[in-house]
């Protein structure tokens, strides 16, 4: 840190870092026509209950289809939005869509609880927990219909700070989940004390049980450590039979991950509901009795 900062006192022209900040200005701007244009869209990945594999939620995952670019993932663009202060509006439409996409399929029969991904910024500021309470009341979608997945990392970095709205939104009844957990630097304190319903084991863990023995001891310990504070335990990038069935044997309440399904568009979501989507999950049937 120490050596950049030196670094950056020094005005060098580098042609490489001014083609780097052209091209990021030239997101920031075409990032801002996308939120106008409707060039987002959402895809909807299935969430399913390992005792037998019913769709429990759907997590939305925002997708950028650049008129010039193609697709840009999120994983390349949220990092970038966040540094830009262009978060919030991201948030904001997704909110938005995934609301209206909600009604609809209650509507229609399909009632779930949508996840979307929020920063810890979004959060913060009460001003985003009164959007959330107009939008519910305008899509009149009831707030146990929403929960919102917040990183660890974020979450830790300002618990104290964030205590007071999360505790709000769960008085309100949306819920709350601590996604890629595993991966941030979490006190137990503030853990216990967190008003979330859900922990979300980060998927390099739940992809590497196989390769490295030490990944299903800490699988283990979240799952434990899940249900010890009260809270449902789901794994995200559940890739295999051989995951699933390690997962169920550990007892983990849920799974996400492209051996239920891949994220996709909404009509080919609520598709892949009615059919019968569980008839290819290793689903162990009910213990009578025995050990
Ligand atoms: P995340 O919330 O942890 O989402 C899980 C990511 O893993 C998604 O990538 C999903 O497509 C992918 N995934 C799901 N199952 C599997 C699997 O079995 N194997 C593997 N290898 N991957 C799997 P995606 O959609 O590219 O999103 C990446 C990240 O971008 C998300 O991580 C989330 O942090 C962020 N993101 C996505 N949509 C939004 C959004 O609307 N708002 C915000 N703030 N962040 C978003
Ligand atoms: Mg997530
Ligand atoms: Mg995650
Ligand atoms: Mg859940």
């Amino acid at each position: 840190c120490g050596a950049k900062s030196a670094r950056r006192s020094f005005a060098f022209y580098d042609p490489e870092q001014e083609a780097y900040s052209r091209n990021q200005l030239t997101l920031m701007g075409d990032l801002r026509e996308a939120l106008a244009e409707g060039h987002l869209l959402v895809y909807y990945q299935p969430k399913v209950k390992m005792i037998d594999g019913v769709v429990s939620e759907a997590e939305a995952l925002v997708r950028w289809q650049h008129p010039v670019r193609g697709f840009i993932a999120p994983s390349v663009f949220i990092p970038f939005a966040e540094q830009t202060g262009k978060l919030r509006a991201i948030t904001e439409w997704v909110v938005h869509d995934v609301l209206m996409q909600a009604a609809v399929w209650i509507e229609e029969g399909l009632e779930l609880c949508i996840s979307v991904n929020v920063g810890v910024s979004d959060v913060e500021d009460a001003s985003f927990v009164s959007f959330l309470e107009r939008q519910l009341a305008q899509c009149q979608v009831q707030p146990q219909n929403l929960c919102l997945e917040i990183t660890e990392t974020g979450v830790m970095r300002n618990p104290k700070d964030l205590m007071r709205n999360l505790e709000y939104l769960r008085a309100m009844g949306v819920k709350l989940s601590i996604d890629d957990f595993g991966t941030g630097y979490s006190s137990f304190a503030y853990l216990a004390k967190m008003p979330v319903h859900e922990l979300k084991i980060d998927q390099s863990f739940v992809m590497s049980m196989s390769e490295r023995f030490e990944n299903v001891s800490i699988v283990r310990s979240i799952i434990e450590l899940g249900h010890i504070l009260g809270l449902s335990v789901i794994a995200e990038g559940v890739e295999t039979e051989a995951a699933w069935q390690a997962l169920a044997v550990m007892g983990c309440d849920e799974a996400q991950g492209y051996l239920i399904a891949a994220p996709m568009p909404a009509d080919a979501f609520s598709l892949w509901c009615m059919a019968d989507s569980r008839k290819h999950l290793p689903i162990t049937p009910p213990n009578m009795g025995e050990d």
